[in-house]
């Protein structure tokens, strides 16, 4: 379950140019906050800030901007000395060809959890995680991409999609490795995520082989054989079909 709810800090998909982009790239974060700080950050006009998803450490949900408008998350950064665009120092080949602001290309979700140790008055609050995001978490944001995938289908059409490829699925720090290096932390699951997208089998239950040892119509000869494998240490049920 996706909760929705709205924030104004979202604009259209359009670069400077004026071409309008149909999301592929699904962009991860820590959220270095709280699910419920995360979110009402969000909300605030004056924070300029938001991302697409939230996904608390439980796996809860909440979807604060629709996909065809583009979040404020991955931000139209500069270097230090505020003249190299960051799509020129990205780490993504992807983001340094298309070379406009990420943000009209991206979907973006933010993990609640925080890189580092998080103090105050010299009070430790919150253990830093360094990426590491929890079981609930990545089952959660399995979800998300396959809501994204529906989405985008019935938005754009049937080609429409995130290819299922570690191009298309970064973090934070190989768009912009000068400001943001621990977002969201080099113990982030990027590969375990994709092989669930890929073959969602791999997270079903595990098959399990039964072994049989004879079929009897009479059921004193069932008994008979259940009691002498029991007597030779085999666990042993009597299925009647
Ligand atoms: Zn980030």
């Amino acid at each position: 379950m996706i909760t929705q709810k709205t924030t104004p800090n979202q604009m259209e998909r359009k670069d400077k140019d004026g071409k309008v982009w149909t999301p592929d790239v699904m962009v991860y974060h820590i959220a270095d906050g709280t699910y419920t700080g995360t979110i009402s950050w969000a909300q605030l006009a004056s924070s300029f800030v938001s991302s697409h998803f939230v996904i608390a450490k439980d796996g809860r949900i909440t979807q604060l901007v629709p996909l065809h408008m583009a979040a404020y998350t991955q931000g139209l950064n500069y270097n230090s000395t505020g003249k190299t665009p960051m799509p020129i120092q990205s780490a993504s080949r992807l983001v340094r060809v298309r070379a406009v602001n990420p943000n009209c290309y991206c979907i973006s979700i933010e993990f609640e959890g925080f890189y580092a140790d998080f103090y105050s008055n010299g009070v430790l609050q919150y253990q830093g995680c360094k990426g590491a995001i929890t079981e609930e978490q990545i089952t959660a944001a399995v979800e998300v991409e396959q809501y994204c995938n529906e989405q985008l289908k019935s938005i754009y059409g049937k080609s429409a999609g995130i290819p299922a490829d570690r191009e298309h699925h970064m973090g934070h720090c190989e768009i912009n490795p000068i400001n943001r290096p621990h977002c969201p932390g080099e113990l982030f699951p990027y590969d375990e995520i994709l092989n669930r997208i890929v073959s969602p089998a791999n997270t079903e239950t595990k098959t399990i082989y039964r072994v049989q040892t004879g079929a009897f119509s009479n059921k004193a000869n069932a008994e008979k054989l259940a009691a002498e494998l029991q007597n030779k240490g085999y666990q042993t049920i009597i299925k009647s079909e």
